[in-house]
């Protein structure tokens, strides 16, 4: 009998955010303003547990939901006693707060193990379930990381569930498509992506829900290593508002002036000289002009303070940290006045001290393909990975592995990398995180490069948390900025700072690695920017060996969807439609009659695009798919018709010079990302607009 453990959490509510929850002087929220709720995929998770209960063993199996947090957290549990959960435990210990997700995945592993002892009676025959990521995090790590700690499977971003010969089949979202895998053994973990079948509470499951005792489990109970901010592998160094969007977000109210806006703005950006900015290299303290030069990171307060001891000891003569005596201290501590005492005027004098960089070795990219085709991510990346070993004075490399995929190397060097560490096996023909995961961290284990890259795919959300777990490293997700800085107090020199968005975009953070051999970060596609490929760039290509067996490979994959034929998303204007669109035949009508008026009013190619939700619709083919898991465009003038502006589809069209969206709803989350809208049905604007087009 299969039995189900459901991981839920409580989470602040980013879609109630009102105006008292930002702190007024330094703009960031103060998530103990929010109201708490279940994090919304925790309840598609118990869903889906509830769907596999009732598909198998004739509904007996149970469902455990765990959730780790203060003793409030008890109000997801009895959320989840309501809906479907059998028994709860709450994982609940001062020592287990501020933690990271490695020292988030740690404890929860280790509930598992107990609970798998205490109540399952060391049965296998158990799925964790949880949702794919927390709204708060989003960094979709923890599941992976448990996966790696038990050694169990992970089938991440499931969306449907089939039992098919008492076997559970799991429909999953892939770059580029969907799969259907099983799990090659039991146990195994699942993240949900999408399972939308709400679950209600009956008046009786509510009143069962207040009268049923939750099992409270401390840390001691569970005996996990690494817990608590002391267990974390990465810690924040600061928290900001994210910048305002560089978009216009101006409103257009009639199908005319939309017509005018598309034309000037196609027109503008056309005639837009590409005046890339220059990334400020960091310059390691051996090569800097003055030894007091710091390049730090830090809050607003330590950088201030620097600033004041660096204007003091210029102001003194001071050039060298040796001429920093007792004297020299006092006459800082003076000027400082009431800025700061003696011992943060010891730590940072103990800061200049240390020239040499924290970290040794190369930067890192891990390159994801499929079909002998580099995903556009790993080239941005390698971009970026040149930039930082530039600054670091070192070598940028790429880690390949595949089945013969040694002609992709010359496109990873012509990208920027200086060596390209093969690793080729039949076994790895088709990704399997177990095995990817292997051969992986055995080559940084081999080289321990300082940095190492994953693109923020599905893929690499799952093989980076694998990776970095099993190495005892830090990660952080989902970076939208990476720069190397020195750390302001801590006496570090040429670190990786990892910038994010959290809770929702509603904040930024940026943290670094500690505790760690290499540091470690997953980044957006379509935010760095990639090098122009120089194929005549020297680069060298080094084997590395590892045993594999069919014993490596987790899942069995029982079929791959993949978007096939031609599309030219290199065309400068691309129009998309979304789940707005209704029908194939309004896709047809609609985005193909704008295409149309757009290429013969300006003479040149324009392409179809759509969302992930108009393709599984049917309304158009998965190879023009736009997105996170479609393909990443960057046109002079990206149209989106009928589609929300989810972030996954937002990624995708980020680099499109100018953004015009028509959506009915007012509300709609597009609007504040794009340059021009029109509120209105597409139905009735669309005809306009291409009549308006049709007219010179
Ligand atoms: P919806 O969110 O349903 O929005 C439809 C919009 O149409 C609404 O805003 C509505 O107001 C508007 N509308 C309805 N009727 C009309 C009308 N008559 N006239 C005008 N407007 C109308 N999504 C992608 O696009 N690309 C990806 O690569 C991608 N990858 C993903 C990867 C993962 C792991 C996950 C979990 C999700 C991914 N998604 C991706 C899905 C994404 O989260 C959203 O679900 C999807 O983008 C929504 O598509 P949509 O905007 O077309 O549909």
């Amino acid at each position: 009998m299969s039995n189900y453990i459901v991981l839920v959490k409580q989470v602040p509510d980013v879609t109630q955010i009102t105006d008292n929850a930002f702190d007024p002087e330094t703009g960031t929220l103060i998530r103990s303003r929010l109201a708490s709720v279940i994090n919304e995929l925790d309840t598609q998770a118990l869903a889906l547990a509830n769907r596999m209960k009732h598909l198998k063993d004739n509904g007996s199996g149970k469902i455990i939901a765990v959730t780790m947090g203060p003793p409030m957290a008890d109000e997801v549990l009895r959320y989840s006693l309501s809906r479907c959960a059998d028994t709860t435990i709450l994982l609940t210990d001062m020592a287990l707060g501020g933690a990271d997700t490695y020292a988030t995945a740690n404890p929860l592993a280790c509930a598992i193990r107990k609970i798998v002892k205490d109540i399952f009676g060391e049965s296998s025959d158990y799925y964790v379930i949880c949702g794919m990521q927390s709204v708060d995090g989003d960094t979709a790590q923890v599941p992976a990381q448990i996966a790696e700690e038990l050694a169990l499977p992970c089938i991440a971003y499931v969306t449907g569930v089939e039992c098919r010969n008492s076997r559970f089949e799991f429909t999953r979202i892939i770059s580029g498509g969907s799969q259907v895998v099983a799990a090659k053994k039991l146990p195994a973990v699942i993240t949900v992506a999408k399972y939308e079948y709400p679950l209600f509470a009956t008046f009786a499951a509510s009143r069962r829900a207040a009268k049923t005792q939750i099992i409270r489990w401390g840390a001691a109970d569970i005996d996990a290593p690494h817990v608590g901010a002391k267990g974390s592998k990465t810690t924040v160094i600061r928290v900001f508002p994210p910048g305002k969007s560089s978009r216009k977000c101006r409103q257009v109210s009639d199908a005319k002036t939309l017509a005018q806006q598309i034309i000037a703005g196609f027109k503008t950006a056309s005639e837009k000289t590409q005046t890339a900015a220059q990334a400020v290299g960091y310059v390691l303290p051996a090569k800097r002009a003055s030894a007091f030069d710091r390049n730090f990171e830090g809050t607003k307060k330590e950088c201030e303070d620097y600033k004041i001891l660096a204007d003091t000891l210029a102001k003194l003569g001071v050039t060298s940290i040796s001429q920093v005596d007792n004297e020299v201290q006092e006459k800082v501590l003076a000027a400082a006045g009431e800025h700061f005492h003696k011992k943060a005027l010891e730590d940072m004098i103990a800061g200049l001290k240390v020239t040499g960089p924290a970290y040794t070795g190369q930067v890192w990219v891990v390159a994801e393909h499929n079909a002998g085709v580099i995903h556009p991510a790993t080239l941005e990346l390698i971009g970026k990975a040149r930039q930082l070993a530039d600054n670091l004075e070192t070598k940028a490399g790429v880690v390949l592995a595949g089945y013969k995929p040694d002609p992709m190397a010359k496109e990873l060097i012509a990208a920027g990398a200086d060596n390209v560490y093969i690793i080729d096996d039949k076994l790895l023909t088709q990704f399997d995180p177990a095995a990817y995961q292997k051969v992986v961290a055995d080559c940084i284990n081999a080289y321990w490069p300082q940095i190492v890259l994953f693109g923020a795919t599905p893929q690499g959300r799952m093989l980076a948390p694998m990776v970095s777990y099993r190495l005892g490293c830090g990660l952080t997700a989902d970076c939208t900025g990476l720069d190397i800085k020195d750390s302001s107090r801590k006496a570090q020199v040429a670190v990786l700072m990892q910038t994010r968005p959290a809770l929702g975009g509603n904040v930024m953070a940026t943290i670094c690695t500690k505790s760690s051999k290499s540091q470690m970060a997953t980044a957006r596609p379509g935010v760095m920017k990639r090098l122009p490929p120089d194929y005549t760039r020297p680069g060298k290509i080094i084997r590395h060996n590892v045993t594999l067996s069919d014993s490596d490979i987790s899942l069995e994959i029982i079929k791959t969807e993949l978007g096939t034929g031609q599309v030219n998303f290199n065309a400068e204007i691309i129009v998309s439609g979304g789940k707005g669109m209704q029908s194939r035949d309004n896709y047809e009508k609609l985005v193909g009659s704008l295409c149309s008026a757009l290429s013969s009013r300006l003479g040149i190619q324009v392409e179809r695009g759509a969302s992930r939700a108009a393709v599984e619709q049917g309304f158009i083919e998965r190879i023009h798919q736009v997105g996170q898991t479609g393909t990443a465009v960057g046109p002079k003038l990206y149209i989106a018709l009928g589609i929300s502006g989810a972030i996954q589809h937002m990624i995708g069209v980020a680099n499109s010079e100018t953004i015009v969206a028509v959506n009915s709803d007012p509300a709609a989350p597009i609007f504040k990302q794009c340059d021009y809208y029109t509120i209105g049905t597409l139905e009735n604007i669309i005809p306009q607009l291409i009549a308006e087009l049709e007219t010179k």
